[in-house]
């Protein structure tokens, strides 16, 4: 297994709300993805471990991935510390990605700031030739590290279009039943989203923000904590014009 892109996310549907279309594009190029979800989402207002796991795994199929894994760091209480780091090293020296993205590590869920700051930390830790994860894996170093937003606005580095693959997106979320019914009538009458009660609409409207910072319809925006190296400037050009 050596994949181009691998996503990861704190919970099972954290992926497809923040980059389902970035996957589908880089499928669509040519480009190996897979996902490694952190926890199983066990500690949800909603659904058990096991009816996500059965959404996750339809979700990863829409989304068209090579492989999809989940390490049960535990939900709710992610931290960053040295097993958790090493479980997601090891996962890196085993799937051997050369992309990584993973949600923004300020964000204000927990959870999620914590699996921005292990993705960060076990990307070091995988690069170590003296670290001895087991299974004498060898070590693996990632070339590119990006973040995506989750319950925070953070101004994105790159916007990529996803115009193409919106609806894609919005049916491997809709996967997740449990958790986005198909309308608001399919929510419990007393339960209230964080900050808006149509969950769907609040993805698609972020969407279409990211979408008119680069003027096309809908797009995910990606923040890159180090400057991006260019050799070729002009090639910057490349994004624009698509050939
Ligand atoms: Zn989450």
């Amino acid at each position: 297994m050596k994949l181009d892109v691998l996503a990861i996310g704190a919970h099972p549907d954290d992926v497809e709300l923040g980059m389902g279309g970035f996957l589908l594009h880089m499928k669509a190029l040519g480009y190996t993805t897979g996902i490694v979800d952190l926890t199983r989402g066990e500690m949800g207002s909603r659904g058990t471990p096991e009816i996500r796991a059965k959404e996750a795994e339809a979700a990863g199929r829409l989304l068209g991935v090579s492989v999809r894994k989940n390490l049960d760091l535990g939900d709710g209480h992610l931290e960053l510390n040295l097993a958790n780091r090493h479980a997601l090293a090891y996962a890196l020296r085993e799937l051997k990605p050369t992309f990584i993205v993973g949600p923004y590590f300020n964000d204000k869920h927990p959870d999620h700031a914590a699996a921005g700051a292990i993705m960060k930390a076990a990307s070091y830790d995988a690069r170590m030739a003296k670290l001895e994860l087991g299974l004498g894996l060898p070590p693996h170093s990632c070339r590119m590290l990006l973040h995506y937003p989750c319950h925070i606005y953070v101004t994105p580095s790159l916007v990529v279009d996803i115009t193409p693959y919106l609806e894609q997106k919005m049916a491997a979320v809709r996967a997740y039943k449990s958790q986005f019914g198909e309308s608001n009538a399919d929510y419990d009458s007393d339960y209230v989203h964080i900050g808006i009660t149509d969950y769907i609409l609040h993805i698609k409207s972020r969407c279409g923000h990211f979408g008119s910072l680069i003027g096309v319809s809908y797009g995910e925006g990606f923040f890159c904590q180090d400057p991006l190296r260019v050799h070729d400037p002009y090639y910057l050009l490349k994004g624009v014009l698509k050939n």
